[in-house]
């Protein structure tokens, strides 16, 4: 299964917005910010706020379609709500004083609004006005938007945002086995999200913080740069983050008795059970079978979209630059054609190359490096720190043999085949990833 997009199908290098550097800003201490900014993915506007150049944009919509894919197989329905909330609506739960890291505005009239940092108040503003009965739920509604926290420390890239976009979901159930039953429907299809997104995650149990009494889970991408600490069982599921555990490494399992490992990680994502918290304070009530009227119990589902575009270059990288798993590259193929000292060679590299990207660019994503005046090391410095899936590369040499190289960036060494084998070889690819 792979995400549609239409979306910058192809590019030409030469016109495309691309300006990679060959130095990270100084004030980027995180892999993924240095290699996000060198690419030409991101521009830092402020700390804890990055715009999306075209091609993180295009990396980002990838994360976008798979997250949609996924949520709407388990029912969720997508909709959009403000990033501007009325004062009132976070002083029905408590939240207005109790959360620190809410952005509060005034407006000219002098009320006060937060910045969505969450949205467990608004949602249920919306469920409370509508007449809802036992036979409308289970309903499992979700965004993917704009949220803002003032975050003390913001140096981690996209990892820790001042202003970010995250999906959302939220679900409401008529009773605790459904909400249960649902959560873990909804913990499978996470694991499928970021499996397609190129992370393998722990998932670890903890207890619900500020929300509830009961479990919710964290999704940890294990990675050397990780801020988090897991303690896990290689043998059975038991994991804790390490702030709540009070087992350590070395320690035996208390599920299975295993030798416990612990692992640096980074959260991608959680899952929390609200039960009635919000709907008993905001009075958002359904009617069940025997016309009892009852506040509605829910659950709540998020994860950063930026954070796992972060993350994914943290796990996927080397020293040259990123290394895109297949889902998420900006493009599925990068054609460099290499200029020669011939004058007429080099038109005859270039037309070769001209007319493969022509004929891939119908069934693949392709960026195509036209530009005459780079030379090949600068070619293959920025194809390696972009870091399209594969590449091709047509020069003098290859043409001389008839072949062009092909390579995956995940590679070390090049293939040598011909243009039509090349050509055949991807197409296959691709269609086979689109069935
Ligand atoms: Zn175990």
């Amino acid at each position: 299964m792979r995400a549609r997009l239409i979306l910058y199908a192809y590019m030409v290098q030469s016109r495309a917005f691309i300006k990679t550097k060959k130095e990270a800003p100084k004030d980027e201490v995180s892999v993924n910010a240095q290699l996000l900014l060198r690419g030409g993915y991101i521009d830092k506007l402020t700390s804890g706020a990055y715009s999306f150049l075209p091609l993180g944009f295009i990396v980002l919509k990838k994360i976008e379609a798979i997250i949609r894919e996924e949520m709407n197989a388990i029912g969720g329905q997508e909709l959009l709500m403000p990033a501007l909330h009325p004062k009132e609506l976070w002083e029905e739960t408590g939240r207005w004083e109790s959360m620190d890291d809410l952005y509060k505005v005034k407006d000219r009239q002098g009320r006060e609004f937060a910045l969505g940092a969450t949205h467990e108040e608004v949602i249920t503003d919306i469920v409370r006005k509508r007449t809802i009965s036992y036979k409308d739920l289970p309903l499992h509604l979700y965004q993917m938007q704009t949220k803002f926290r003032d975050e003390l420390r913001s140096k981690s890239g996209l990892l820790r945002g001042r202003e970010f976009t995250m999906k959302d979901l939220y679900s409401f159930h008529a009773s605790e086995e459904d909400r249960k039953k649902y959560y873990e429907v909804a913990k499978k299809a996470y694991v499928r999200v970021f499996a397609r997104c190129g992370l393998s995650t722990i998932i670890t149990e903890a207890s619900g913080g500020s929300f509830s009494k009961d479990v919710s889970h964290e999704f940890q991408a294990p990675t050397e740069s990780g801020e988090d600490l897991v303690i896990f069982c290689g043998k059975c599921d038991w994991a804790r983050n390490v702030e709540i555990a009070d087992k350590k490494a070395g320690e035996p399992c208390p599920s299975c008795g295993n030798i416990l490992s612990e692992v640096k990680s980074i959260e991608v994502g959680n899952i929390f059970t609200l039960g009635t918290r919000f709907s008993s304070l905001m009075n958002a009530l359904f009617t069940d079978k025997d016309g009892s009227v009852k506040p509605i119990i829910m659950g709540c589902y998020g994860m950063g979209l930026g954070r796992i575009l972060g993350t994914v270059v943290e796990v996927n990288h080397d020293d040259r630059g990123i290394v895109w798993p297949r889902e998420l590259a900006p493009f599925d193929v990068h054609i460099v054609p290499l200029v020669s000292k011939d004058v007429k060679m080099t038109k005859r590299v270039f037309a070769e190359a001209a007319k493969m990207y022509r004929v891939l660019r119908g069934t693949m994503t392709v960026l195509y490096d036209d530009r005459e005046t780079a030379s090949a090391g600068e070619k293959f410095a920025d194809a390696d720190l972009i870091g399209a899936f594969q590449r091709i590369v047509i020069s003098e040499k290859t043409l001389k043999e008839r072949k062009v190289e092909l390579k995956k960036r995940s590679e070390q060494k090049a293939k040598m085949v011909t243009a039509k084998q090349a050509i055949t070889a991807l197409a296959a690819q691709y269609r086979k990833r689109k069935s």
